[in-house]
């Protein structure tokens, strides 16, 4: 079910046309999010015009129910929480705890620096005043993803946050119980029921009962991803974190039950999500093979899992050894990557490209996802070689604020009037020496 590509003698490092392994020979599916945008541009734009009656007409398309109204009432909430199961509470609590935890050590400090005496630029970290967070809630719900987006958020000061996630039929087309609560226990009172490309346009152009805000970020699938993209200038967004994907660096140490429940359980996502086994060991990938054929079958959602690991998008990928898997899952750029090889701390701390790494056979992907304390929002589609995941720097501007005494200003007036005549930019120049009765300050 799941397709090998041997790579093993393939060109790597300088012998290759780029560099590293290329990507191209890589089991990834194109994403068409540019195709997708053509479709989502009308319905951002219709609920740009026409608000919450544009709303409701998707969620009756999409989500198949019928809403009244797109904000969920404070009492759905509360009860929500009053509902929830204790089990389901307190492992939301602690997922909550752990990630705070993580998350309140990334606040970065202000920092001053004197350039000169009189001189100084100092860097002023301020949190982007509301933002929106998207919620998913397709073919799963995910009250996880309310923690992941909502806690680095209120660590970075963000004054207003409103959560969004799409209307469910079974629940009267608010959304899900457990997400409620989720919103609840941190404390969340402005939720709406919206999904997809809608619930993204909702926040960026705003509506009559929802606020527009600066910045969305999230998961989600194709659809989000193209509305973030569209909106994108609009409002800031996260980095683009669609379809999930896990790719494991295992050698013949690694336990093959462990490595195909590990490939299982992100596959199980979403018929999208990507599933990577990189090896230089036949006989693992061999056992991986078989283990995949006995869990799939045992599997709750294994038609879903059947087809994401059957993808173009999934792969065992042999290798000649740890090196070129190495270059492998650094070409790869992968959302979540495993090491479960010998010595796996020291091969994790060779890896350059990754959204998050796990390292060893106790910190699965699953960990990760729920209560390490670390966030799930991560970039896919290989955007972990340019972006980072989820943290409070997402919800951060910095801000120089310059601050020149006369002193200080005319020590270097010269080189700013130099500078400014070598781009032909003379009124630069001038703006100082008005400063100084028109002339370069000459005591330098
Ligand atoms: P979702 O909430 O992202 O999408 C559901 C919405 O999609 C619906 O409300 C509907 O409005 C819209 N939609 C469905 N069909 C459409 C169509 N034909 N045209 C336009 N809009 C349509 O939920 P999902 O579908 O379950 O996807 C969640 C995704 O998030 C999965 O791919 C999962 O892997 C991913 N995820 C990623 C991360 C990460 O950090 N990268 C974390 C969690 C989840």
């Amino acid at each position: 079910m799941i397709s090998r590509i041997d790579l093993r003698g393939a060109a790597r490092g300088e012998d290759s046309p780029r560099g590293g392994i290329d990507r191209d020979l890589l089991p990834r599916a194109e994403l068409d999010v540019e195709a997708a945008l053509e479709k989502v541009r009308p319905i951002c734009d219709d609920v740009h015009h026409r608000g919450t009656a544009a709303l409701i007409e998707y969620a009756e398309r999409f989500d198949g129910v019928r809403i009244e109204r797109v904000r969920v009432p404070a009492e759905a909430i509360g009860r929500a929480l009053a509902e929830l199961d204790p089990a389901v509470r307190a492992a939301l609590e602690e997922s909550i705890r752990r990630a705070r935890l993580v998350h309140r050590e990334q606040r970065r400090t202000d920092t001053t620096v004197t350039v000169v005496p009189g001189g100084t630029v100092t860097e002023r970290w301020v949190p982007v005043e509301r933002v929106g967070l998207y919620v998913p809630g397709g073919n799963a719900v995910y009250p996880s993803s309310v923690v992941m987006n909502v806690v680095p958020a209120q660590e970075a000061g963000v004054g207003s946050l409103a959560v969004s996630s799409p209307p469910q039929k079974d629940f009267g087309g608010l959304p899900h119980p457990t997400i409620l609560a989720a919103c609840a226990l941190l404390g969340v009172d402005e939720v709406y029921a919206a999904g997809g490309a809608q619930a993204v346009a909702m926040f960026a152009y705003g509506t009559e009962e929802c606020r527009p805000v600066q910045l969305v970020t999230g998961p989600g699938n194709i659809w989000v991803a193209a509305a973030k993209r569209l909106l994108k200038g609009r409002i800031g967004i996260d980095a683009e974190a669609g379809p999930t994907e896990i790719a494991i660096l295992a050698d013949d140490t690694a336990d093959p039950a462990h490595v195909a429940a590990d490939l299982i359980s992100q596959a199980e996502h979403d018929t999208l999500a990507a599933a990577v086994l990189v090896t230089p060991s036949t006989a693992l990938a061999e056992a991986v093979e078989l283990e995949l054929k006995t869990q799939v079958a045992a599997a709750r959602h294994r038609e879903r899992i059947t087809e994401a690991l059957a993808g173009r998008q999934s792969g065992i990928v042999l290798v000649d050894d740890l090196d070129q898997g190495l270059a492998v899952v650094d070409a790869y750029a992968a959302e979540h990557l495993e090491i479960q090889t010998a010595n796996a701390a020291e091969v994790a701390a060779r890896v350059r490209n990754a959204g998050a790494i796990f390292v060893g056979p106790y910190a699965p992907v699953s960990l990760g996802d729920y209560c390490a304390g670390s966030n799930h929002v991560l970039p896919t589609g290989g955007c972990a070689c340019h972006s980072s995941g989820l943290s409070v720097q997402s919800f951060l501007r910095g801000i120089h604020v310059v601050d020149y005494s006369r002193d200080a200003l005319a020590e270097v007036t010269h080189h700013v009037v130099t500078l400014a005549e070598a781009e032909d930019l003379p009124a630069h120049g001038a703006a100082l020496k008005a400063r100084f009765d028109g002339k370069v300050p000459q005591d330098q």
